[in-house]
């Protein structure tokens, strides 16, 4: 995939790089992811066909009910595209229920997830009686203390690959955030929160591969990245 992020550069002669992100919106709370990014300077397109993908730095799959995403991204074709997309270095984030259809196996017999992160998920781990709650955590990679972390019927994490990184677990030791190579994943929904800091690890991440891969744009040097972080950063506070 041919990295699409914009760079520009400042009058202090700083570059600057916007990834473009798409959040896909067949199902869930999309609209939170949307409002996020929009409220950070990022005009995140809704992506409803596979084609939509095309050229897409990075792509969040909301939480909402991972069943009916999954059958949504099989009638769409998603099931061939999305995996096409992130093996040409689309980084992919997948909060609640984009967890679960990314997950390699699930512990359910349903649905059948996408299989693009190398981690065994429980959905509804939880139960019902304890449907939902906060909890505080660091998260590595997310600078600036602990995260607040909302997690609706939540799925855990009971087996991750030798490949994946765990950024944060509960007190009793189940990852609810892991990351392989620019595959994200969250068991809980920072979209619902006013920080952003999670979103912005994304938005370093999606732009991270694309430009060390294939080239970097001219003038930008592996310091644009930090840069962008700062600016994003400037920008909501
Ligand atoms: N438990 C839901 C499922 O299995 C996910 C819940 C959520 O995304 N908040 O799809």
């Amino acid at each position: 995939m041919v990295a699409s992020a914009a760079v520009s550069r400042s009058m202090s002669g700083l570059v600057s790089v916007q990834p473009k992100i798409g959040v896909l919106a067949l199902q869930g709370d999309f609209r939170e992811h949307s409002a996020m990014l929009a409220g950070m300077g990022i005009e995140a397109p809704e992506v409803r066909l596979p084609s939509h993908l095309e050229g897409l730095d990075g792509l969040i799959i909301p939480g909402g009910e991972s069943t009916t995403i999954t059958k949504l991204m099989d009638r769409w074709g998603f099931r061939d595209g999305l995996p096409r997309a992130a093996a040409s270095g689309m980084a992919v984030w997948g909060t609640c229920a984009g967890m679960i259809v990314l997950a390699k196996h699930l512990v359910d017999p349903y649905p059948e997830p996408l299989g693009l992160l190398d981690v065994t998920v429980s959905r509804n781990w939880f139960g019902r009686q304890v449907d939902s709650f906060e909890a505080d955590f660091a998260i590595s990679g997310v600078e600036g203390g602990p995260f607040r972390a909302i997690f609706i019927r939540a799925p855990v994490i009971e087996r991750t690959g030798p490949t994946v990184e765990v950024l944060a677990s509960l007190p009793d030791g189940h990852p609810v955030a892991v990351r392989q190579g620019r595959i994200l994943a969250t068991a809980f929904h920072p979209e619902l929160t006013e920080d952003d800091r999670v979103h912005r690890m994304f938005l370093g991440m999606s732009v991270e591969g694309p430009l060390q891969s294939e080239g970097r744009p001219a003038g930008a040097s592996v310091g644009s990245v930090p840069d962008f972080h700062r600016e994003i950063g400037a920008s909501r506070s």
